[in-house]
């Protein structure tokens, strides 16, 4: 396969290498922080097929992206998402992909693990807000901890590394973080905090939830002797290691710092809406030209004047002011 590593070049320099496909906007669950309990979705029609989208990556990989997310709404709840994750496996074995990944509630992991494990997929991220039982239903609304407790054991029993992601929630959760560190690490897993962004309209006041990291960080700090890493797994991260725990924490922080600079992601829905930007409403349809013929250079083409309007940056703000979200889609309509 060709490679055209300088052909996805954005206006400020940045190489676009990493791309984020939300397979679906569907999800098992409802935590209060992403979805309104009462979701209306994507009708099944305007749904790209798997062949669509397995055809969008590979343009995407042909065209410099090195690594592939998998992400949702919940990718384990789409139909056949295995059949995906095989064909993309190629690119693995082709060695024109570093990094095939999917970030995953965990609900469906016991059933999945090993496949995934069987296509090449080395690590994965799993999110998990708190380790309480009744904290985890009303944060989900829908979920069951020990489901995806079960998910974690059967991804770990199938060699997959795994990266907690937990939403600092004020109020929620901060005050067990230190404890689901030193479980996290003690299980040979990464934890990851991130802010609330305003992404959609939710049932909760997010004025209510948001935790800027500088103060958690602060506050774990209280316990934990945190040194700052230049580690990176291609995402926005900012990692510390732990001295007593001997693992590693990321911050993702939108709101307190932008980590714009070096965003090297686009994202994919899965109508094959194309945003260059988590943060801002410009988004490129690539399901026309897809479909108007069968080789892809009006893709290539669509998707290289995508990558000339990718923006600088986004400016999230939540204050009681702002009442709006920043960005009126959902969180699980662009994937995380
Ligand atoms: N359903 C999968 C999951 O939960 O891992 C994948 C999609 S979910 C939208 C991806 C990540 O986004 C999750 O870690 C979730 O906690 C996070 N997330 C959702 N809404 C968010 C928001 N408003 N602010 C910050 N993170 C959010
Ligand atoms: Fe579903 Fe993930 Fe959103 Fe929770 S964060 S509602 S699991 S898409």
């Amino acid at each position: 396969m060709a490679f055209h590593d300088t052909s996805m070049i954005d206006p400020f320099g940045r190489a676009i290498s990493y791309l984020r496909v939300s397979v679906t906007d569907r999800c098992d669950f409802r935590c209060t922080y992403c979805m309104a309990e009462d979701m209306a979705f994507l009708p099944k029609r305007d749904l790209l097929s798997l062949e669509e989208l397995d055809r969008l990556c590979t343009v995407f990989i042909e065209k410099g992206v090195r690594k592939l997310r998998l992400t949702g709404g919940e990718p384990l709840v789409r139909k056949n998402i295995m059949h995906l994750v095989r064909e993309l496996s190629r690119h693995l074995k082709s060695g024109a992909l570093e990094e095939l990944t999917l970030t995953t509630n965990g609900s469906q992991l016991s059933r999945f693990a090993q496949e995934l494990a069987d296509c090449g997929v080395k690590r994965i991220n799993v999110s998990l807000d708190t380790l309480d039982a009744d904290k985890f239903h009303a944060i989900t609304r829908w979920g069951n901890l020990s489901k995806v407790m079960e998910g974690i054991d059967a991804a770990q029993a199938a060699g997959l590394k795994i990266k907690l992601n937990a939403v600092a929630l004020k109020g929620f959760n901060d005050a067990e973080l230190p404890e689901m560190l030193r479980w996290a690490h003690g299980r040979g897993m990464d934890l990851t905090v991130i802010e609330t962004m305003p992404l959609g309209e939710i049932d909760v006041d997010r004025t209510d939830q948001y935790l800027p990291l500088s103060l958690l960080r602060a506050d774990l700090e209280r316990q934990f002797t945190l040194t700052d890493i230049p580690y990176k797994t291609g995402g926005p991260a900012r990692y510390v290691e732990v001295a007593e725990t001997g693992g590693r924490l990321g911050f993702i922080t939108p709101m307190t710092h932008n980590f714009c600079e070096s965003c090297n992601r686009v994202r994919l829905t899965c109508t094959g809406t194309l945003y260059m930007c988590l943060g801002q409403e410009d988004a490129a349809d690539l399901r026309a030209p897809l479909r108007a013929s069968e080789g892809n250079e009006l893709l290539s083409g669509a998707i290289d004047e995508a990558i000339g309007r990718k923006p600088k940056g986004h400016d999230f703000i939540i204050d009681r002011r702002t009442k709006r979200p920043a960005v009126s889609r959902h969180m699980s309509v662009t994937g995380g």
